[in-house]
């Protein structure tokens, strides 16, 4: 039997990527995506993904951020293809790049909703399909919750939320054979780089020991490797090109 993933934050940058990973190793997908601007751009990808590895995958709009638009994805999810799942990875995010001073709280709480308590509602959600059965969970965390970055007091705390919760729910779960790893990222090239002051982000670039900001591809390659590394557990892959030293 196909297996099933659902992905959050599916329809641009690293998470299509991520997505598409999915599709070459077989899993039936749930892509979810926010935005009424991205609804073509992920039924697109379902297309290609679909024509592409002859794997089933559905588009579903819903902000993580919230509770109840969670369980939507989740009840889509078992609706379309059954209630076990296989791999939930936990990859929408958002950040702000504002002085610590001028963020108004409901932006910093945004940041945090969105980033960090969205993967504690997606994973309370999906466990109870995913217990017993060698299933896995990744999530997506940054250099920024590894180190601390200026203008990102906000997105570095929810980073580093995000990769306390996947140490906790490894060992909690191991028990019971679901891997929690979470994959933080350097510098890639996305929407979420594109909307940064480009002399800042140039500047910061020319400092990473590999010489150049990160692909999508670098990222996916993560998520292969962790989906099919068994003994792989409460770690933090950061393909980050030396820029952050763990
Ligand atoms: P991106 O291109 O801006 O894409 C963000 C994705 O998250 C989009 O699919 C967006 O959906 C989705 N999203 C945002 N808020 C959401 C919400 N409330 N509910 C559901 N989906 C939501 O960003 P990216 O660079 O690919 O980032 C993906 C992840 O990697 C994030 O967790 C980010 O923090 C992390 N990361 C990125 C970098 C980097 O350099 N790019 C570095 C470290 C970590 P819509 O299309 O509908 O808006």
């Amino acid at each position: 039997m196909a297996k099933t993933a659902i992905i959050t934050g599916g329809s641009r940058g690293i998470g299509k990527a991520m997505a598409q990973k999915l599709g070459e190793l077989g899993y039936n997908i749930a892509i979810n995506y926010r935005s009424d601007s991205s609804k073509q751009l992920t039924e697109d990808l379902i297309e290609e993904i679909k024509n592409q590895y002859g794997v089933e995958a559905i588009a579903v709009q819903a902000d993580v951020s919230k509770f109840e638009d969670c369980k939507k994805l989740v009840d889509a999810t078992i609706e379309k293809f059954g209630d076990q799942i296989d791999a939930l990875i936990n990859n929408a995010g958002i950040t702000n790049n504002c002085n610590f001073i001028d963020l108004q709280p409901e932006d910093y709480e945004r940041v945090i909703t969105t980033n960090l308590v969205s993967m504690m509602h997606m994973s309370h959600l999906c466990l109870p399909y995913m217990v017993d059965r060698e299933t896995s969970i990744v999530c997506t965390a940054s250099v920024g919750g590894l180190t601390g970055v200026i203008n990102q007091a906000d997105y570095c705390a929810a980073k580093t939320g995000v990769i306390g919760l996947v140490r906790a729910l490894a060992l909690e779960f191991a028990p019971r054979k679901v891997r929690v790893n979470a994959i933080a990222p350097g510098m890639i090239m996305t929407d979420m780089l594109r909307g940064v002051n480009q002399d800042e982000l140039n500047a910061l670039a020319a400092t990473i020991p590999l010489g150049k900001i990160g692909d999508v591809s670098d990222i996916a390659g993560a998520l292969g490797y962790i989906l099919e590394a068994p003994y792989l557990t409460g770690q933090v892959i950061s393909p980050n090109g030396g820029f952050v030293l763990q």
